[in-house]
């Protein structure tokens, strides 16, 4: 796919800039407490960064090593975004996610009332894994950013938002359609899509809800996550 992505990459990335675009800069305190968590992605957005990170040689031992603690603690404790670096800057800023370039933009309303969705997904979450035998963390389901009061700039209400989110719908179905691909089209975040570009997702997913995951089997993932090679699925 992600060479199908590579052919296409042009086209797709003008399409995203043309959404970008719609959003005004503004003044932000560059904190960085909206990157305390991996925020969601679209099918195309992550395949943007995947490649971004791949032409930059971004994917470092470092970087892999923390996707994959992200992606083993997931439902157990909220690490912040893999992507951010000791300096509290984003290492994908150029081709970061639409979720974060509006994150300084909420209305208060609407982000009170996205939250409770959030915390109403989680608990449903939980309570399919709890009665498959997997229990998930209070962390997990207690984990919400805060409000976002130093931002300054335009604030965008729902239908602004959702505008965006759907032109970004379109281009993902578009790309999968014309590639006859075979996405899992779930809502993910940016980290669970690299993931699963890098690593057998699937069999760690299996092996966390039998738990089978050791304290043992976890650091030797973390150790095997720094030697793996990212694959580069170029069709020329
Ligand atoms: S948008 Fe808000 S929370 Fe995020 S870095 Fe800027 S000031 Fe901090
Ligand atoms: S991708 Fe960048 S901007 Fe978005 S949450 Fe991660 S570090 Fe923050």
């Amino acid at each position: 796919m992600i060479s199908s992505f590579y052919e296409n990459k042009k086209e797709i990335n003008k399409q995203l800039e043309a959404i970008y675009s719609q959003i005004l800069p503004g003044n932000c305190k560059s904190c960085a407490n909206c990157c305390s968590e991996s925020v969601g992605a679209s099918f195309t957005e992550a395949a943007n960064i995947y490649v971004y990170l791949l032409e930059n040689s971004l994917f470092t031992p470092d970087l892999k090593k923390a996707i994959m603690v992200y992606y083993l603690d997931i439902y157990q404790k909220r690490n912040k975004c893999p992507f951010l670096d000791k300096t509290k800057r984003c290492k994908i800023y150029e081709v970061r996610p639409l979720n974060c370039r509006l994150y300084g933009h909420w209305l208060k309303d609407d982000y009170e009332s996205n939250l409770k969705r959030l915390h109403k997904q989680a608990l449903d979450i939980s309570k399919e894994f709890n009665e498959n035998g997997y229990e998930v963390s209070k962390e997990y389901l207690d984990f919400q950013i805060p409000y976002c009061h130093d931002f300054i700039g335009e604030l965008y209400d729902l239908s602004f938002r959702n505008r965006l989110y759907d032109r970004l719908v379109n281009i993902d179905s578009g790309f999968i359609i014309s590639n006859n691909l075979e996405i899992d089209y779930a809502d993910k975040g940016i980290v669970e899509h690299i993931a699963g570009l890098l690593f057998d997702t699937e069999a760690i997913d299996k092996l966390r809800f039998e738990n089978k995951l050791t304290d043992k089997l976890r650091r030797r993932l973390i150790k095997i996550a720094e030697h793996i090679i990212p694959k580069v699925y170029i069709n020329k």
